[in-house]
């Protein structure tokens, strides 16, 4: 029997098996300005770059339809991608929608997805212009590609921070995850007893977080009207603390982060609570918020110091100075990233 070498992929984690394939890739043409490792890719369209980026989301990973309703699953997969675009600081323009349906699904649900994909395709100002349909054995599939245009000199890579910049993030966080922790808590009882109904009504701020997040096109707006540039920016789909990791290490960079700066909402706070949860925790390691993580110059502070959706929450350092939290307390301890782990 041949020995081969196996390694689990657990063993290298989502990113770590990311950064191992894209080690093999060539690029072959230089309109080609950014290949693997952003939010989106970009291409050189001549005057103006052009963005891609693509996400699936999976049954029984990303989600669990007997909680979702079919129209917030459809209209959550291309927020999440219009949130990739959205984090280059471009606009989306069309998008792809492929489907890997099992025989569960009838034509009606299939129809009742698509009216959730067309209604973000209209609050987005995008075109759906095709995709792919097929079969699938292990549950629904839904992977959507996103195309988006930026000006040159506007794209924001998560490579562009520098030293004694000002790390922002957009809304509130940790929303997504208390969220989910209400479904799952609902799903529980209504498997114990179907003749509960879920008891959602006290939750809608944190369960809409999670059902139907929406990517922050508004911010992006902002940015253009408020005449600011982000130095980077990256979106958080896997808790503030992993994207601030990214960030630093995309810019070769540390970070200070003031835990109580970190925006958060009453409802996440008080529902974070009723689970027993912290919600710092929550906020920091929690996935799904779908805000935008940015750093910007310290002549712009002024244009985001009163803004109501965008948070200043600490400052970019050199790398050896590390990453660190500075605590509700005062303490300043090292920050560590959680984040989603799949695998
Ligand atoms: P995001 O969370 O913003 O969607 P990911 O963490 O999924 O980003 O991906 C990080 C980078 O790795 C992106 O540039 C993405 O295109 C790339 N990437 C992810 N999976 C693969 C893959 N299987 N092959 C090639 N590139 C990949
Ligand atoms: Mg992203």
């Amino acid at each position: 029997m041949s020995e081969e070498k196996r390694t689990e992929i657990g063993a290298l984690g989502e990113f770590g098996l990311i950064d191992k394939l894209s080690e093999g890739v060539k690029i072959y043409h230089d309109t080609t300005v950014k290949g693997i490792g952003d939010d989106a890719a970009v291409y050189d369209a001549g005057d103006h770059f052009v963005l891609l980026s693509s996400d699936m989301l999976l049954e029984g990973v990303h989600f669990d339809l007997s909680y979702i309703p079919l129209q917030h699953l459809g209209y959550k997969a291309v927020s999440v991608n219009v949130s990739d675009i959205a984090a280059m600081n471009g606009t989306p323009k069309q998008i792809t929608v492929s489907l890997g349906l099992s025989n569960r699904f009838s034509v009606e649900a299939v129809e009742v997805l698509y009216e959730g994909i067309r209604a973000a395709c209209e609050d987005y100002n995008v075109d759906l212009v095709g995709g792919d349909t097929t079969t699938s054995r292990s549950g629904l599939v839904i992977s959507v590609t996103a195309m988006g245009t930026v000006e040159k000199d506007k794209v924001a890579y998560r490579s562009g921070a520098k030293e004694s910049e000002i790390l922002c993030v957009t809304g509130d966080l940790g929303g997504a995850y208390v969220g989910l922790q209400v479904l799952e808590r609902e799903k529980q009882e209504f498997l114990a007893n179907p003749n509960m109904q879920p008891k959602l009504d006290g939750y809608p701020f944190v369960v809409g977080k999670q059902l139907r997040p929406i990517a922050r096109m508004d911010v992006i707006h902002e940015f253009g009207a408020l005449g600011i540039v982000p130095t980077s920016m990256i979106d958080v789909s896997d808790g503030l603390a992993s994207e601030v990791f990214h960030l630093c290490k995309a810019s070769g960079l540390g970070a200070a982060l003031y835990e109580d700066k970190i925006p958060i909402d009453k409802e996440t706070y008080e529902t974070a609570a009723e689970f027993g949860l912290d919600p710092n925790t929550c906020a920091l390691n929690g996935g799904e918020d779908y805000e935008l993580l940015f750093t910007i110059t310290q002549a712009d502070f002024e244009k985001v110091k009163n803004h109501a959706e965008i948070h200043t929450i600490g400052y970019m350092q050199s790398a050896d100075k590390g990453k660190a939290l500075v605590t509700r307390s005062g303490n300043t301890i090292a920050l560590t990233a959680q984040g989603w782990k799949h695998f």
